[in-house]
């Protein structure tokens, strides 16, 4: 087997309003099927997701959870105000964002960010984010293209960051191993394999963390189109979930 990944080279600032599935267009001769991986950081700064501390009203609760963290009130107000639910409060903040991921600090970025007071908030769905440039590139080239929004994110029992999937358009969010043999004709029982998550890091990989200036990759060759699907599929359902279960009763 083999794919090809590459970076979209010359985009500039983002700014609110700008069309991503327009500049992608603009720069690169996409193919049926390509997967295009996003940055979230880029989507946010489209979508005008830059929040000013300064206008941010600390409660008190944000205060103290501030305090026993160490960390500024007002940052912590904005990550309470994106969160449907807290996981852990302290020595950091761990929450369900409205839109169903669980990261820390509501996956809230001050790094690659203008103004030293902004931040900015993930996309607020981040699926019809990644459905609009989907249409758009549609729209322009009759291509129908995979669409991975992304975030670093990192792991509850692993040290360090990876890419995560956090929206989806025209892919398969993952595949089911289940039913087929391995190599000794086993029949597999349980092996449902994540895949926007693995391209997410891959991409990762090629986009840096830095100012490396690289938010878009292409990935070529591998076939995982799929029309409808959601992000929504690799959120472990509350009923299931042990871990947020362990962590809740904890903290009650
Ligand atoms: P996140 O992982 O989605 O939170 O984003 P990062 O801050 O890690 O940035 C990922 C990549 O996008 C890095 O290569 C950054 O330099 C790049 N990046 C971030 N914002 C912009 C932008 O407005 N324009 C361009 N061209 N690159 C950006
Ligand atoms: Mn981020
Ligand atoms: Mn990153």
């Amino acid at each position: 087997m083999k794919a090809t990944t590459f970076t979209i080279e010359d985009i500039p600032l983002i700014k609110p309003g700008d069309d991503i599935g327009r500049m992608i267009v603009e720069r690169a001769e996409l193919e049926e099927h390509d997967i295009i991986v996003i940055s979230s950081t880029i989507v946010s700064k489209s979508e005008d997701r830059i929040l000013s501390l300064d206008k941010v009203k600390v409660s008190r609760r944000a205060e103290a959870i501030a305090k026993s963290n160490d960390n500024d009130p007002r940052f912590v107000q904005s990550v309470l105000d994106q969160s449907s639910e807290v996981l852990i409060e302290s020595p950091f903040l761990l929450v369900r964002i409205k839109s169903g991921s669980i990261c820390v600090n509501a996956g809230i970025d001050r790094s690659n960010v203008s103004g030293s007071r902004n931040v900015l908030l993930l996309p607020e769905f981040p699926d019809e984010s990644a459905k609009r440039v989907k249409d758009t590139v549609f729209k322009l080239t009759g291509k129908k293209v995979s669409v991975i929004i992304t975030d670093t994110n990192g792991r509850a029992f692993r040290m360090g960051q990876t890419g995560a999937a956090i929206g989806i358009a025209g892919i398969m969010p993952t595949r089911d191993w289940r039913g087929t043999k391995d190599l000794f004709g086993r029949v597999l029982e349980v092996k449902n394999e994540a895949i926007i998550d693995e391209f997410a890091g891959f991409a990762n990989i090629l986009m840096g963390e830095g100012n490396g200036g690289t938010p878009i990759v292409i990935i070529r060759g591998l076939d995982f189109y799929q029309e409808p699907c959601s992000i929504k599929e690799l959120y472990r359902p509350e009923e299931e979930d042990m871990v947020r279960r362990a962590l809740i009763s904890r903290s009650v």
